[in-house]
């Protein structure tokens, strides 16, 4: 039987708390007020807080937050440190070179670090003081579109309460039905709702496809003596070791307050080695010299894991529908070659906001009407910055130097490069099998892990408070997990056991040799990497319970 849902009803819906769409939603309260009109806005987060499932670099060019809000630093925006100066090294596998040279869109002067997620804690705060009703720990399940129609209307919360084998708990709650007038979906990368948004109204058809990198992050306390805290360098970024010329992928460190470092590295999801490991490169390039010496007799308090959109320009799916937007990462926003993605996402959510506002009072909501944001984007500096890197993730996956010749002429044409636009392969049909594989990459001795500063994936889950309510449908659909045990282990030894990098997906053998996937999804901490690197695309990831996952709140 159906079951009976509250039904509330708003102007606008932002659905996901992450920078667009916080930006986006005091935007539209600052119009409003401005306007002397009423708005009801709404913002949910699948998170326990505003900001706990938000980890980032983050480096933020305060360009949109400037725009956003002029006063920023008064109304105590946390910023770690307010200038940034880089340095930029090519690692071997105990040396470094440092580049004498840093190309201008790695400068990051003007720029600030930031703790993402302390960002976003305190962004969902000015968003409530200027009335915004913010709700977190409710997970959009579900796009609720007009009834045989394809005009979204708004969305619906997952139900609470909800037993292993799909049983109501008694502390069972039906999911919400929250329908708006226009729905912004600022999911961040590979959002759940965008893909269904995807197979119904064909919004990433005609584009090049969606490619990520994954990050592994932590924040390290390191001690006073350590010669990073007296250096006046603030921003270290590396490639090279460990994964070579062939893999994308390279690591950075930054100052934050307190005697605190930001450290992490990314890996490019079209990577071909099915035996490399994401969370191994990054305790590789932890132990390098360049790091271990800044590191040394430090503490990790916080670890997390995320994806960032890679694809850019040319991966931007449609961006209005009847009733709805597309802000941020969900809308391959970030900008690849600057590694920054926090400036875009401002920047759009605003955009949105002002194609909102006009559109409720025309009373339009149509696609026609909404895509006017499309023009606003295209006439942005979003455009002019996305564009001019638009072939620049492609270029960094060539294999060997023979990339930094592509890049040096992307760089002089505006963008262009030799080959405009630079093919992008799905980073779910990049793997070489097992029996195709080329060097191994080189991985951290694993005996060295103390438990303090080198960790294992599950102690360095822990540090990231990540929790699930545990008797709840498992949110990782695998149709086919005969597929696991058959193919893809003899294919590909099982990659997602490596992927993760929070060990959810293990392999077990019984004593006759039968092997059997386990899955431990209260592990997960919502990065997605599974649902976009698996080789037979036979995990999807769906949303939790509301209110599981990490609980970042120094990342
Ligand atoms: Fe990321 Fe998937 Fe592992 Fe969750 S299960 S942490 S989404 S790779």
């Amino acid at each position: 039987m159906e079951e009976t849902r509250e039904a509330l009803e708003f102007d606008v819906l932002f659905v996901g708390g992450g920078p667009a769409n916080l930006a986006g939603a005091i935007h539209l309260m600052n119009l409003a007020q401005q306007a002397g009109k009423e708005i009801e806005v709404c913002l949910i987060e699948k998170a326990e807080s505003i900001g706990s499932h938000s980890l980032s670099g983050a480096i933020m060019d305060p360009v949109a937050l400037k725009e956003l809000m002029p006063d920023f630093l008064d109304k105590g925006c946390p910023i770690e440190v307010a200038d940034c100066r880089d340095e930029f090294y090519y690692l071997t596998p105990t040396g470094k070179i440092k580049m004498p040279y840093t190309p201008g869109y790695m400068h990051n002067d003007g720029c600030h670090i930031v703790s993402l997620s302390k960002y976003c804690t305190w962004l969902g705060e000015q968003a409530e003081a200027l009335g915004v009703m913010v709700f977190p720990g409710f997970a959009g399940t579900e796009i609720l579109f007009e009834p045989d129609g394809d005009r979204v209307i708004g969305i619906r919360t997952g139900d609470k309460g909800i037993d292993k084998d799909g049983n109501k708990r008694p502390n069972f709650e039906p999911g919400v039905d929250l329908m708006a007038k226009v729905t912004v979906f600022g999911e961040g990368p590979k959002g759940s709702l965008l893909r269904e948004l995807g197979k119904k109204l064909g919004i990433f058809e005609g584009k090049m496809p969606q490619v990520f990198e994954t990050a592994v992050k932590e924040v390290i306390e390191i001690p006073e003596s350590s010669p990073f805290i007296a250096s006046n360098t603030t921003v270290l970024h590396s490639f090279g070791f460990p994964l070579g010329l062939d893999t994308k992928g390279g690591g950075f460190l930054y100052k934050m307050k307190d005697n605190r470092v930001a450290l992490g590295f990314v890996v490019g999801l079209e990577y071909e080695d099915p035996l490399l490991e994401p969370y191994q490169a990054f305790l590789s390039f932890k132990k390098h010299p360049l790091i271990a010496d800044i590191i040394k007799g430090g503490k990790v308090l916080q670890q997390g894991a995320k994806t960032l959109p890679a694809g850019g320009f040319y991966s931007m799916p449609r961006l209005a529908v009847d009733g709805a937007l597309i802000v941020g990462d969900s809308a391959s926003m970030l900008n690849i070659q600057r590694l920054k993605g926090v400036h875009t996402a401002t920047k759009s959510g605003m955009l949105a906001a002002e194609t909102i506002m006009a559109a409720v009072d025309s009373d339009n909501v149509s696609a026609e009407s909404l895509g006017v944001y499309e023009q606003k984007i295209a006439d942005s500096w979003i455009k002019k910055e996305l564009f001019a890197a638009r072939n620049f993730g492609q270029a960094l996956s060539q294999k060997g130097f023979g990339k930094f010749i592509t890049i040096g002429a992307q760089y002089l044409s505006g963008g262009r490069g030799f080959t405009d636009p630079m093919p992008i392969e799905e980073d779910s049909s990049s793997l070489k099998t097992i029996s195709d594989r080329s060097a191994p990459i080189a991985s951290a001795d694993t005996q060295d892990l103390d438990g303090k500063l080198y960790l294992d994936k599950l102690t360095g889950l822990y540090l990231s408070g990540t929790t699930h309510e545990e008797n709840q449908p498992c949110h990782l659909i695998i149709p086919d997990p005969n597929l696991c045990i058959t193919d893809c282990y003899d294919n590909y030894r099982s990659p997602c056991t490596r992927f993760c990098p929070a060990q959810v997906y293990e392999l077990e053998e019984d004593p006759d040799g039968t092997k059997r996937l386990k899955l431990n999804p209260s592990n997960c901490l919502h990065c997605k990497t599974c649902e976009i690197k698996d080789p037979y695309k036979n995990i999807t990831w769906t949303c939790p319970e509301g209110g599981g996952g990490p609980k970042y709140s120094i990342v």
